[in-house]
């Protein structure tokens, strides 16, 4: 897996204010407002901070919480969990492999084959649509 390293002053300078905050800081969208929550379109999503690859469309699903959720990530070394002391409940914090950018959590309440919900943050992801579609 590729590391991209960079120093926080140079996340600022590639990112949006948004996606810094979210990749970044840890931050979360607010729910309903991410431009994938709704989106059907077939393509991979990949990390808004280093690019690399980190979901299937065809795994995506509407979870109902207003942040894009997907039942798998595009491969097992793709993504990281750490644990998130930062609630009351402990949390699995789901971030990129490649740029340790965070992403979202992932919760045990998704649908089959995995049960899992990785439920995401919009800015934290870029679709590459398939040229096909
Ligand atoms: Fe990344």
């Amino acid at each position: 897996m590729q590391k991209v390293e960079l120093t926080d002053s140079e996340w600022k300078e590639k990112l949006s204010q948004d996606e810094y905050d979210v990749l970044r800081k840890a931050g979360t969208e607010p729910p309903f407002t991410g431009k994938y929550v709704h989106v059907k379109d077939n393509g991979v999503y990949a990390c808004a901070g280093c690019g690399a690859e980190l979901f299937r469309s065809d795994t995506k699903y509407d979870s109902g919480t207003g942040w894009p959720s997907f039942w798998e990530p595009i491969n097992a070394d793709a993504v990281e969990l750490h644990r998130d002391w930062s609630m009351l409940v402990p949390r699995t914090e789901v971030r990129c492999a490649s740029c340790g950018g965070h992403l979202g959590h992932v919760f045990g309440d998704g649908p089959q084959p995995t049960g899992q919900r990785y439920c995401m943050n919009s800015c934290a992801l870029s679709l590459n649509k398939d040229a096909a579609s």
